[in-house]
């Protein structure tokens, strides 16, 4: 019973990314190939423009959204690290 009104949401976010991706893919067939890497290498953000690193969990290696993790993570178990 997780289908909740949190998901449904996320399925019209997923909807209207589609449709930024097609639109995006038909001005330019080779926008992956030559879209420049973004600044903090978040696949949202190269890809879409947009950053909305709650869809990295598409790309499984966003350095952005692993590092929010990391935070979370850190926070949760009260760990410092000293820098
Ligand atoms: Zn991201």
């Amino acid at each position: 019973m997780s289908w909740g009104i949190g998901s449904e949401q996320k399925r019209k976010d997923i909807k209207e990314l589609m449709d930024i991706a097609s639109r995006i893919m038909q001005e330019n067939p080779n926008h992956v190939n030559e879209v420049a890497k973004s600044n903090n290498d978040c696949w949202m953000e190269q890809m879409y423009l947009m950053q909305r690193c709650d869809f990295c969990d598409l790309s499984p290696d966003c350095p952005t959204r692993e590092e929010q993790e990391w935070q979370d993570y850190l926070k949760k178990n009260n760990i410092v690290i000293e820098k």
